[in-house]
């Protein structure tokens, strides 16, 4: 995807040759692009080393952990912090030492050289000489409109962040990949018994992840079979599911875990960096990617890790390199 410029409205400003661009052209330091705990923790270290960070919080501002109820395993909340509550307060620390966060979406992204061009909302634009890309990933849902009617009320896309709430009870996992058999391990050590729907006759995950299923006892596997609808009236109370005969079956549950894998959001920078076939944005070497000067961090470009924590991780580090590259122009 290369630059365009999109037709500006009420800053546009008229030349005898056009429209001046250059005019209009906000210059920062370090952009940061989404805002999630990757997001906002590199906001946090870049303010604190005076790179002036400039946030654009994105589609979903305060990214995937906004969706999920109680975060029992950030470390330091020992009594456990709600999602949003931990994104504002994330938010206010960056916002603390500077950082600037706006309300906005990039729209689209000129890498071919520094600085980088950025436009926000199809008209805002701005230079950047450091780029640090945290617009996390999207989980797969099944898209039935019971499934939607029940996420938060026994629907989820992360055992890790919400299988503690099932301890004890019967649960399912949709899916065959690494995402579900580790989920299904993972609920199986907690739950009474997990069910794992797979649509082929096969799973997709890697030998050692499938061995694990197989060996551990509580975990029921349901070959050929897909979800028809989920079940209940004020949550999860079941599913029915379809085998490839077309034949039906209802399971009584109290959660359902779909882990049909996770669509990374870099689709606005595709063909100008190096991604995986997934989407996943490459990095190495720390959080730098193929182009010097654009990092990117959080699970944008980690399909393995995906908590909270990890991202954060990965921000400070983004924020880093990011300082340590800057410092690297000056010389
Ligand atoms: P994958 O794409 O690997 O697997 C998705 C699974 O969901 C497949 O079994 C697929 O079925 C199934 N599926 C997809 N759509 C539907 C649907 N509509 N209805 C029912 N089932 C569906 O995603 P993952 O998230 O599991 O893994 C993504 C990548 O991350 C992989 O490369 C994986 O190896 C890696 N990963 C690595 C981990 C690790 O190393 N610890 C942990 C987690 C992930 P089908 O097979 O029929 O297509």
């Amino acid at each position: 995807m290369g630059f365009e410029f999109k037709k500006m409205e009420s800053t546009e400003t008229k030349t005898e040759t056009g429209f001046d661009l250059d005019a209009d052209i906000e210059k920062v330091k370090c952009l940061i692009i989404g805002s999630g705990p990757a997001g906002y923790t590199a906001a946090i270290y870049a303010s604190r080393a005076n790179l002036s960070p400039v946030i654009y919080q994105g589609l979903e501002p305060g990214g995937q952990l906004t969706t999920t109820t109680e975060v029992d395993n950030f470390p330091g909340y020992p009594e456990g912090v709600t999602g949003p509550v931990m994104m504002e307060d994330l938010k206010a620390q960056a916002e603390r030492f500077g950082a600037d966060s706006r309300w906005g979406i990039v729209s689209s992204v000129d890498l071919s050289k520094r600085p980088f061009k950025v436009i926000v909302d199809g008209k805002k634009q701005l230079e950047a000489e450091a780029l640090i890309i945290s617009t996390g990933a999207t989980a797969k849902y099944l898209g039935l409109e019971s499934e939607e009617k029940m996420k938060g009320s026994g629907v989820s896309a992360c055992a890790t962040c919400d299988g503690f709430f099932y301890k004890g009870k019967d649960v399912a996992v949709i899916g065959g990949g690494d995402t579900a058999t580790e989920e299904a391990t993972y609920l199986a050590k907690m739950c009474n018994k997990v069910t794992l729907v797979v649509r082929r006759d096969e799973l997709r995950a890697s030998k050692v992840m499938q061995d694990r299923v197989f060996n551990t006892p509580n975990i029921e596997v349901k070959w050929n079979s897909q979800v028809d609808e989920f079940l209940g009236e004020n949550g999860v109370e079941g599913v029915r599911l379809v085998n490839k005969e077309g034949e039906k079956e209802e399971i009584k549950l109290d959660g359902i875990f779909v882990a049909i894998g996770h669509h990374p959001n870099s689709d606005f920078v595709k063909g100008q960096i190096d991604m995986d076939e997934a989407g996943f944005i490459t990095t190495s070497n720390g959080q730098k990617t193929n182009l010097p000067g654009v990092f990117a961090a959080g699970d944008v470009q980690d399909k393995v890790y995906r908590q909270g924590i990890t991202a954060a991780g990965t921000g400070a580090m983004a924020a880093i390199d990011a300082e340590h590259y800057l410092a690297s122009l000056e010389d």
